[in-house]
């Protein structure tokens, strides 16, 4: 969080129990499927430490497979009982991080609608049906390429932009100018109303100039996580 996360490396095993940060029931905040009421599953840890980065994900706990999505289901329902939240969003942290091949398997089977977040630094061979929206971060005023393997398979790319932080006034070439990915900017929430206006209307800017699609944190409108 604010850079000052231990980075921690990809790991490997069989996938059978995962580090959690927190599951939780909520609308899609931001990009492609803003407004849709789904389930977070957070994963801890990640393997970058960006200094705007506003996410609580290093006071994890281990939670086995079953465990999660049992949990998942249940969140996933309306006081009723009914499944009405029918996307789940497994970000972190870095899900890539940790194997989730198994968890988004499991998902899908069970007729989730199934989206993951990734700085795009990592690579899993997950299901065909898994979307995956990745948001290019910078480390020593450099943008990390998107892992070749990783670009055929982004559903969309969200770039984070701000007026003042120099590293985010752009978007960069990262990879997918030989990929039809629908871009997104979401202007960087600086935690100072000015600042966050300025990067509003700044970002507005780039995507009419641009042909960009615009993304808002609609959770943070809306005072909901
Ligand atoms: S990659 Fe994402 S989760 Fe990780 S430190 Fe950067 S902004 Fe935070």
């Amino acid at each position: 969080m604010f850079g000052k996360n231990k980075i921690l490396k990809p790991e490997l095993h069989d996938g059978s129990f995962l580090d959690i940060q927190e599951i939780f029931p909520t609308l899609q905040g931001e990009g492609p499927y803003a407004g849709h009421p789904s389930v977070f599953i957070r994963l801890g840890g990640c393997n970058l430490a960006c200094d705007f980065c506003d996410t609580e994900f290093e006071s994890y706990q281990n939670f086995s497979l079953e465990k999660i999505i049992e949990e998942t289901i249940k969140l996933s329902k309306n006081s009723d009982g009914k499944i009405v939240r029918k996307l789940i969003v497994i970000t972190g942290g870095e899900p890539l991080r940790q194997p989730i091949e198994k968890l988004c398997a499991e998902l899908v089977k069970l007729n989730f609608l199934v989206q993951i977040e990734t700085n795009g630094t990592i690579y899993r061979d997950l299901p065909p049906e898994i979307k995956i929206i990745c948001s290019p971060k910078i480390t020593n005023e450099k943008y990390h390429q998107i892992r070749p393997d990783l670009l055929p398979r982004l559903n969309a790319l969200k770039f984070i932009i701000s007026k003042t932080h120099k590293n985010y006034q752009q978007l960069a070439e990262v990879g997918q100018s030989k990929f039809p990915i629908p871009i997104y900017l979401q202007p960087m929430d600086e935690y100072d109303a000015t600042k966050n206006k300025e990067n509003l209307e700044y970002t507005t800017r780039l995507c009419e100039e641009g042909g960009y699609f615009l993304s808002l944190q609609t959770h943070k409108i809306l005072g909901i996580r």
